[in-house]
């Protein structure tokens, strides 16, 4: 006999008719000799019509408040769904997150779990019944009991908490497609089903819009090695395995506020490539890219990001023994890369620089946690180590820097972070399953993201760490961080050019403070522009593998779509576009990388 959650999502239990059939296959599972907990989301749509009510009263509401409105949504469906399995005979009692004893932080509308108790479900599942649990809120015990939300989606997060609290065999999520999909059906008719996916994998695409799964609840998946399978409500399909590596043991006490950082990793054996002044049109990238996966040189990281008067930066680094290819390679593209509006700009620029290295902070609590990385960034800079190029991915912050600060960056991030470090090069020496995955397992769209771009920053340590803390003061949370390679004498100093991207709701406020502090900390405009859309590949086994980059970079020039920023991760690639040729973009990459198939999935209304 095993312990098995199921969690139903909100079309799924949308209409009686629904709540039934999720109750019969409820039943089947107990019938089946299996104890059961069930988590489930509000009815369809409800949580967005109490999001509307509560804005057509307030332009900003309460935030406590606003737990109060969209925490009843999920009580609705409990008690139906209890009522349902009652009338077939079965047993069952409803809970709320409060009266189960999923205790959360204080921090309304996005809290954080710190524990569950599971004496009370426990001995209603030893009397035979099954636990209908409200999918999504908590309470926090810090103050008052409050009523908490965690987050919108967050009910995939409450299933895979309650399994690891109780040790379940197993937590199956049911949704409205039959598993976890290449990309979106909804935007891209012919993606495929997977069988099996990591849940690294799984954590970038969830953080990148791939909503089928909350990533806290994949994160939590990771870090207490729950069996996760993703499966859809109308069939007997086996759906998607998300598979994670044996976890360390941990305590189930701060279940997600433990220690965000597993690891420090370091690489000495980079080296830097940068072609500046750009001209910014499609193919670029494309062209550059192309022809040094032509020479089956291995690209670690890139980024390009606007600079100005229509030109780019792109930088990218490679191992030292293959700088010399990829320098020549910049090299003789240079004379055709011309401003063609602005003859006077003259050609591309190349500079190089031989004895970079990496360092990275690793670990999957680090998920919505802006502050993992801003403390990074304050880190390096307490130890006087200039940042030159910012990588993020959900699971990793990694940082170029000269190769002599190296030992003293490790030696900082090993202590602010408390681990130790990691052998050198751990992310060029694919484990067994990534030598056989597919250089790109999905892809994903964004199309609520923002870019900032901050002018003139001054160029010394310890100014990324203050941005970014501003933002993480405000749990505003970052992505693709950029710093443009050129310097610029403003009033004799030398700056530089930060971009970066937010969810579209935090860019207003992330503008407004950064511009109020940009005076004191003299810095230039702070720009903002919300019509983007963010496009990414995710898979594992693009870890050495040559090509993958300029393979998506080709399929968007080919759609003459312009690349405004490029950043990557060892299993990520992200570009942002602009938002009216975001679909396009998805389509486009999603039939390049060969991930279309035959079979049309149709997600139900
Ligand atoms: P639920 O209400 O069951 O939680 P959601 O709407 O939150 O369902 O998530 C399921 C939806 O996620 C699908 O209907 C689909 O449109 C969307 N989706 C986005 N990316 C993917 C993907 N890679 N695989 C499957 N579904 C995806
Ligand atoms: N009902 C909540 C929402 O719509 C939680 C969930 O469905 O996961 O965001
Ligand atoms: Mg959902």
């Amino acid at each position: 006999m095993a312990l098995i959650v199921q969690k139903y999502g909100g079309t799924s239990v949308g209409t009686v008719e629904r709540i039934q059939a999720v109750a019969q296959r409820v039943k089947q599972t107990v019938d089946a000799g299996h104890s059961a907990v069930v988590v489930v989301s509000a009815m369809g749509k409800s949580t967005d019509g109490l999001v509307k009510l509560a804005y057509d009263i307030s332009s900003s509401p309460d935030r406590r408040e606003m737990d109060m409105l969209l925490s009843t949504g999920e009580q609705v469906t409990i008690a139906l769904l209890s009522m349902a399995l009652q009338e077939l005979g079965q047993p069952a009692i409803s809970m709320t997150g409060a009266q189960v004893g999923i205790v959360t932080e204080a921090d309304h509308t996005r809290a954080r779990i710190l524990s569950i108790e599971t004496e009370r479900m426990e001995r209603y599942l030893n009397q035979g019944k099954v636990v209908v649990v409200a999918g999504f809120q908590g309470i926090s015990n810090e103050h008052d009991l409050e009523i908490t939300t965690l987050g919108r989606g967050g009910s995939d997060t409450s299933a895979v908490a309650l399994a690891a609290a109780l040790r379940a065999d197993c937590c199956e999520i049911y949704t409205d497609v039959p598993g976890i999909l290449t990309t979106d059906p909804r935007i891209v008719a012919d993606a495929q089903l997977m069988s099996e996916i990591t849940s690294d994998e799984m954590l970038e695409l969830a953080s990148l819009g791939a909503k089928v799964l909350h990533p806290r609840a994949v994160e939590i998946a990771r870090n207490y090695g729950v069996m996760l399978v993703v499966r859809s409500s109308w069939s007997d399909e086996p759906g998607t395995r998300v598979v994670s590596p044996i976890p360390k043991p941990r305590s189930l006490e701060g279940l997600e506020i433990a220690l965000p950082v597993d690891a420090v990793e370091f690489d000495t054996d980079q080296s830097k490539v940068s072609l500046l002044r750009v001209p910014d049109r499609p193919g670029i990238a494309a062209r550059l890219f192309g022809e040094i996966a032509q020479q089956d040189l291995d690209v670690d990281l890139i980024i390009q990001s606007i600079h100005e008067a229509n030109t780019n930066d792109i930088a990218f680094t490679v191992t030292q023994n293959s700088l010399n290819r990829a320098e020549a390679v910049a090299e003789a593209i240079a004379p055709a890369l011309r401003h063609d509006l602005d003859p006077a700009a003259g050609e591309a620029e190349v500079m190089v620089e031989r004895q970079m290295a990496k360092v990275s902070i690793a670990g999957a609590g680090m998920i919505g946690r802006p502050g993992v990385a801003a403390r990074m960034f304050s880190t390096l800079a307490h130890a006087g180590v200039n940042i030159q190029m910012i990588s993020t991915s959900e699971v990793k912050v990694s940082c170029a820097i000269d190769a002599e600060d190296c030992d003293r960056a490790i030696a900082a991030l090993c202590q602010a972070f408390e681990v130790v470090s990691s052998p050198m090069r751990s992310d060029r020496q694919p484990g067994q399953a990534e030598q056989t995955a597919p250089p790109v397992r999905g892809a994903a769209l964004d199309l609520k993201q923002a870019r900032l771009a901050i002018r003139s920053v001054p160029d010394r340590p310890g100014m990324a760490a203050r941005i970014f803390n501003l933002l993480s003061d405000r749990s505003i949370s970052v992505d693709m961080i950029i710093q443009s390679q050129r310097c610029r004498l403003v009033n004799g100093i030398a700056t530089r050019d930060i971009a970066f991207t937010v969810a579209l709701m935090d860019a207003d406020d992330a503008q407004a403070m950064l511009q109020a502090a940009a005076k004191e900390w003299g810095m230039g405009e702070v720009a903002v522009d919300k019509a983007v859309a963010k496009v990414s590949v995710v898979g594992t086994g693009m870890v050495n593998c040559p090509g993958v980059a300029a393979r998506m970079f080709d399929a968007l020039a080919q759609q003459h779509i312009n690349i405004q920023m490029i950043a990557t991760s060892e299993i990520k690639i992200s570009c942002v576009v602009p938002e009216a040729e975001g679909v396009q973009a998805l389509q486009a990459v999603h039939a390049a990388f060969g991930l279309s198939g035959n079979e049309r999935i149709v997600v139900p209304a």
